[in-house]
């Protein structure tokens, strides 16, 4: 038995020498594209094999590591087609408002409510553009590459830089951002120090669009959505009634028919394709408008909340991890950033003086945000910014 054994163990040994070494004579004539990838795979295994730091979260990351880089080159990618969708489904509202709700309107509305629909209706067109054009060509900002005297809280593990408070990496962009909010694939932009206030501004007066549309639309809609009904049971009848002698007891049939006598009546459509497209596109947009209106307006009053608090999307993480740490040692956690609701908002917005809610605000506007990015301002908190 035993012998039997030390056979076995001895073939195995010699089939796996013999394997290396067809592999080790194979290896020179593999393809580049083969031979790289193993011989990283081989190094990846070898450097967390003999690793004495390695433990179960390093080893995961490594697993993960081809999963993350999948996910972030098919966001980069997604984020074109999200972008093209952002403008292919607004222009579409825009058409539909244009030739059907703006013929009603000027149709059946006084005056007054003409010149409100107008100036409203344009001016909030005017908003969504300005801001959505400026958040996705504006860059976030980054940290200066070369070295400096910046003041940094740690070293980007990527980029090899030192990062300045608020800065997070961006594993979509590939790089550093200053005052990181996230990376939005509608935007194909990361958001950050220079365009926050524009992509807030886009959230704020898309949201707004969509719920001027849906108020305004909605007596067509529910029209239209009477009417589609409508065609439905129209479909489901046969085209004809056929008519029997029963029919003529009844009076179905037309005078001067003899009884007895069957034919189809047909009746005349009731509606054009032209009507049924009109119907189609109300539906189409006060849906689409409904949806977006309450999805965005969610996100956009998370964000608002964010803003009152002097907090980014990944800060809110961060706080809320470090008030728990600090009320476990029973001490209160401050954000150094967080300058007094109001002054929040007038840091955010950028304004200066009363006259600037108007112009910066209400009013597209491209001024720089408040500070560098890069240094940020602790005394804020203490003095109120101005008088509004
Ligand atoms: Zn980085
Ligand atoms: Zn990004």
């Amino acid at each position: 038995m035993q012998n039997g054994m030390q056979l076995f163990s001895s073939t195995m040994r010699l089939l796996l020498r013999w394997l290396r070494l067809c592999f080790r004579r194979g290896h020179k004539r593999l393809p580049r594209c083969v031979r790289e990838p193993w011989s990283y795979s081989r190094l990846l295994l070898k450097s967390l094999y003999f690793n004495s730091l390695t433990n179960s979260d390093v080893v995961m990351d490594a697993l993960f590591e081809p999963v993350f880089w999948l996910v972030d080159h098919l966001t980069r990618w997604f984020g074109v087609v999200f972008v093209c969708l952002v403008v292919i489904l607004t222009s579409s509202i825009l058409i539909i408002a244009y030739f059907c709700l703006l013929p009603m309107v000027l149709d059946t509305y006084s005056t007054a409510w003409i010149i409100w629909h107008l100036c409203y209706g344009h001016w909030n067109l005017v908003m969504i553009v300005f801001h959505y054009y400026k958040a996705t060509r504006t860059s976030p900002g980054h940290p200066p590459q070369i070295k400096c005297d910046i003041p940094a809280v740690s070293v980007c593990k990527k980029c090899i830089i030192p990062k300045p408070a608020r800065t997070h990496h961006c594993s979509i962009c590939n790089s550093c951002i200053l005052k990181m909010d996230h990376h939005c694939p509608w935007l194909n932009n990361c958001v950050g120090h220079f365009n926050h206030r524009y992509f807030f501004s886009f959230c704020l007066f898309m949201t707004l669009g969509c719920i001027y549309c849906s108020i305004s639309g909605r007596n067509l809609f529910l029209d239209a959505y009477r009417a589609i009904e409508r065609f439905k049971s129209l479909d489901v009848e046969p085209q004809g009634v056929p008519v029997t002698g029963v029919g003529w007891l009844i009076g179905l049939l037309p005078p001067g028919s003899a009884p007895g006598q069957s034919y189809y009546q047909t009746p005349a459509p009731p509606f054009t394709f032209r009507d049924k497209m009109f119907h189609k596109s109300i539906i189409y947009m006060w849906v689409l408008t409904s949806t977006v209106a309450l999805a965005l307006g969610g996100l956009t009053l998370w964000h608002a909340m964010l803003i009152s608090r002097g907090e980014t999307s990944i800060e809110r993480h961060i706080n809320s991890k470090e008030t728990r740490r600090m009320q476990k040692k029973g001490k209160v956690f401050r954000n150094p950033f967080n300058y007094g609701r109001l002054n929040n908002w007038k840091v955010f917005f950028g304004v200066e003086k009363r006259s600037h809610w108007l112009t910066r605000v209400l009013l597209p506007s491209s001024h720089p945000p408040y500070g560098d990015g890069i240094t940020w301002d602790f005394t804020l908190h203490r003095k109120d910014l101005m008088a509004v």
